[in-house]
């Protein structure tokens, strides 16, 4: 089997070259030229020795996994699905807006958390990405999208918000991350690159430590009877822990602020008392609030909360001195927003793996009011 050299960030790319006998320049150099460039020829690498060229030729491959379709919605939002092998596929989102572009990536095949609203912990939880297959995707989506009329590349963002909880994928996650951030590939600042978890807390240490991007928390109850029921790994890690870790996390990024996401769903979690209760509960975390409307799909049990609802929930939230954002709902028509990725795969790819779908507890709305 080749090498697949999408594998490596910068260090793991330098010790493979020193296997081969290769000086630390020249994986620099090729480096460069796969991320940089997006070249996947080795023989296209016109400053790289042409004898190294041959070798590479013969040892490695740049392969990231293969497109399986490519849609465009009429907002402009663009979604790839990648094939990952066994009848895995994962998406990825471009969302373009007037001073950015975000790539949204997968982290995982699935997911294990089984949070009640996201279609694709109702899918259950297939396999880890690979490093190759987490930075496949902003590589084919760069090469696909190239750059806009002033040569800035498109993707000036990346958000992990794809399918899968990225810190559950810690090792493959970081290696793909320093890669983001290396200016002899992609050259992201620090703030262009967000990660967003349920809240793994001694991952969250883990991730300060080893690369202290921008951090967005999916908090989307303001107390432990209800995060249990709609966040189950908040049984494990529960809010007090999670708020401490946060805390944690900024002494690591100053200046910074952890955002966090809040799925509005109706009857559920929305009330005025729970906008106040959230004002208290993140009282010692700088933070903002990222208000996401519902995403249906099919057999959720959830409605999204009305728009008058979701205003009226922002405005308890601001008027008690938080920054707080409505996600505007993009790509509607190719199903390309926040938690509804995954469903549509089962069906697309024709295959029997309902078995495969964990089984996950639905709670009514009573239940969870209790
Ligand atoms: N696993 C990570 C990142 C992926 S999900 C996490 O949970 O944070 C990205 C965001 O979409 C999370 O805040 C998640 O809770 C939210 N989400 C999941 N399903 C959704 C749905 N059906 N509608 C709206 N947001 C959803
Ligand atoms: Fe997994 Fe995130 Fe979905 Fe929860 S919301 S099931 S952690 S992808």
């Amino acid at each position: 089997m080749p090498t697949n050299l999408l594998d490596f960030d910068a260090e793991r790319m330098t010790a493979w070259f020193a296997q081969q006998g290769e000086k630390p320049f020249r994986a620099r150099q090729v480096l460069r030229w796969i991320h940089r460039f997006g070249e996947d020829d080795f023989n296209a690498m016109s400053d790289v020795a042409k004898s190294l060229r041959g070798k590479l030729h013969d040892m490695a491959t740049v392969s990231p996994a293969p497109t399986l379709s490519d849609q465009l919605s009429a907002d402009g939002t663009r979604k790839f699905l990648f094939d990952v092998g066994n009848g895995n596929a994962v998406e990825t989102v471009f969302i373009p807006e007037d001073s950015r572009g975000t790539l949204c990536i997968s982290s995982q095949a699935g997911c294990a958390l089984e949070c009640a609203f996201c279609s694709t912990g109702r899918q259950g939880f297939n396999r880890n990405l690979t490093t190759a297959e987490i930075i496949g995707q902003l590589w084919q989506a760069n090469r696909a999208l190239g750059f806009d009329p002033s040569g800035d590349r498109r993707i000036s963002n990346v958000v992990m918000m794809g399918m899968g909880e990225p810190l559950a994928n810690f090792d493959n996650l970081i290696s793909a991350l320093r890669l983001m951030l290396d200016d002899n590939a992609y050259g992201l600042s620090r703030r262009r690159v967000t990660v967003s978890t349920s809240g793994i807390v001694p991952a969250m240490d883990r991730l300060a430590e080893a690369c202290p991007v921008a951090l967005a928390v999916s908090l989307h109850a303001p107390t432990d009877g209800l995060r249990d029921k709609l966040v189950p790994i908040n049984r494990k890690y529960p809010l007090a822990e999670l708020m401490a870790a946060c805390q944690r996390y900024l002494q690591h990024a100053p200046r910074d602020f952890i955002t966090f996401e809040y799925v509005m769903l109706d009857g559920v979690n929305d009330s005025d008392a729970d906008a106040r209760a959230l004002l208290h509960l993140v009282r010692d975390v700088p933070c903002k609030f990222n208000l996401i409307p519902f995403n249906p799909f099919p057999d959720s049990g959830f409605r999204r909360s009305p728009a008058e609802r979701i205003r009226r929930f922002a405005s308890v939230l601001i008027e008690g001195g938080m920054v707080t954002t409505t996600r505007r709902t993009r790509g509607d028509d190719i199903d390309a927003a926040c938690g509804q990725l995954a469903g549509q795969v089962l069906d697309k790819t024709k295959r029997t793996r309902r078995s495969a779908v964990l089984p996950v507890r639905v709670y009514s709305q009573a239940e969870l009011r209790s």
